[in-house]
């Protein structure tokens, strides 16, 4: 996944502006990442299509790559589909605050269960733990362990009761003994069945939760949106808690999960420890979708810049003063991609004292300006600025469709960076730092 995105990034990076058909491309391949990530893919499309709106015309600020101003807006549209800032867990006025545990079998509904009775102990609040599973073989002593390792009490009835008598029973037993908060751990199926989610729509009218939390296991692919969408229609979901982040999932179903229900990823599970909860953080996760780690890997190399063997041989150049205009345009190149040249300097040790860098700056349209003037002089004139008199200036403004002003401007600013360059030789010696990018 990272490599197909690092290879359109670079792709992108050797070019100076965001063009539309950059960001088709790029898109191409952002679509296939998280495709691969397992987002669904109605979900994919969307959000493809609202990146795209938002890339095209979009400036990219000269301290930027292309690549970079791409990334950053995929990240961002990314984090906000999956829900901003984090949201946290309900709390009701009226103790006690009811969550209702509900997800297919495996999803790790128990375990969450306990995992959340602990957070929320953390906060000195009083959890009580109802044990409505009586379908599966030890699922009530699962929980009851559970309990008695994090020191939370479990309400149990066996399983010889209804589960909704037993969360009616259980909601009647924490409001006498003053627990804040009541999580109920309900039963699921391996696929969802009429027969389950009636008795979930039973427990629900019953005791009318504050929260309903569907539990996704992240290892579901595609299938979490049909889940979701399905458990969401019966149930209105308040929200959703990710489990198995430890595994080596990329996550996609929590984009898809959060697209299709419009509920918020409330906590992410990340290991069968039981201190292995926390609250989702929507921008971690889509650092995660887009092996943002390589990213940013990425982003420093581009601002490290240029490749090292053009580094080194321009290196050479100034010191031997064979630096030549054809030099001087393939730096201002490279320095465009890197940013405004007053900043890059303002890095590099005694620059500041430097007169003349405020007109160093940048941008597409003196580049192509400098260009042009470039190609309008012969071979000997880029190799001798020396020879460049008045009447030679003149030939090349009008060749190159510029004023005199601006020939003479540019030619000023190349006597001016190389003197600049001598003095920086002179730090670069075989004593000196050296001089990284430039
Ligand atoms: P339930 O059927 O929905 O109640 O699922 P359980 O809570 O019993 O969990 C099913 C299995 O998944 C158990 O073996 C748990 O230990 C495991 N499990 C739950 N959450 C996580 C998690 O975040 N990471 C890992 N690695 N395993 C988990
Ligand atoms: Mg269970």
């Amino acid at each position: 996944l990272s490599n197909r995105l690092q290879s359109v990034f670079s792709k992108l990076r050797t070019k100076g502006k965001l063009t539309e058909e950059d960001v088709t491309a790029a898109l191409r391949e952002v679509r296939l990442a998280l495709l691969e990530a397992d987002v669904n893919f109605k979900v994919v499309k969307e959000f493809v299509a609202k990146v795209k709106e938002r890339a095209i015309g979009q400036e990219v600020m000269k301290s930027f790559t292309p690549g970079m101003v791409v990334i950053d807006i995929v990240n961002k549209e990314l984090t906000a589909l999956m829900g901003g800032t984090n949201s946290k867990l309900a709390r009701s006025n009226k103790p006690p605050t009811v969550i209702m545990m509900v997800g297919l079998q495996g999803a790790g509904k128990t375990t969450s269960s306990g995992k959340l009775s602990k957070l929320l102990t953390k906060e000195g609040r009083r959890p009580l733990l109802v044990a409505c599973d009586i379908y599966r073989p030890a699922a009530i002593k699962q929980l009851q362990v559970l309990g008695e390792q994090l020191k939370v009490p479990v309400f149990a009835m066996g399983d010889q009761v209804s589960p909704v008598e037993i969360a009616k029973a259980g909601l009647k037993h924490a409001e006498d003994h003053g627990h804040d908060y009541v999580i109920i751990d309900t039963a699921g199926r391996l696929h969802i069945d009429e027969t389950l989610m009636q008795e979930l729509r039973d427990i629900h009218a019953a005791i009318e939760p504050d929260e309903v939390l569907l539990v996704v296991d992240s290892m579901t692919g595609q299938d979490a949106v049909n889940v979701a969408e399905n458990f969401h229609q019966q149930l209105s979901l308040t929200g959703v808690v990710l489990t198995k982040l430890d595994g080596d999932t990329r996550g996609g179903a929590a984009l898809s999960v959060k697209a299709v229900t419009g509920c918020p990823i409330k906590f992410a599970a990340m290991g069968e420890k039981l201190d292995a909860l926390e609250p989702f953080h929507p921008e971690r996760m889509a650092s995660r979708i887009l092996g943002m780690g390589d990213m940013l890997t990425l982003i420093e190399k581009a601002q490290s810049g240029i490749d090292a063997e053009k580094a080194k041989e321009m290196e050479r150049k100034m010191r031997t003063a064979e630096f030549t205009f054809e030099d001087f345009l393939e730096q201002m190149e490279q320095v465009r991609k890197m940013g405004p040249l007053d900043q890059l300097f303002e890095m590099l040790p005694g620059a500041n004292k430097m007169k003349g860098l405020k007109d160093m700056k940048v941008d597409d349209k003196q580049l192509t300006r400098v260009e042009s003037i470039v190609k309008s002089m012969t071979k000997e004139e880029k190799l001798h600025p020396e020879l460049l008199n008045h009447s030679r200036r003149k030939r090349i403004a009008a060749g190159s469709g510029n004023s005199l002003t601006d020939v003479n401007r540019f030619i000023k600013q190349f006597e001016d960076m190389k003197k600049m360059m001598k003095q920086f030789s002179g730090m670069m010696g075989p004593k000196g730092k050296g001089m990284k990018g430039l």
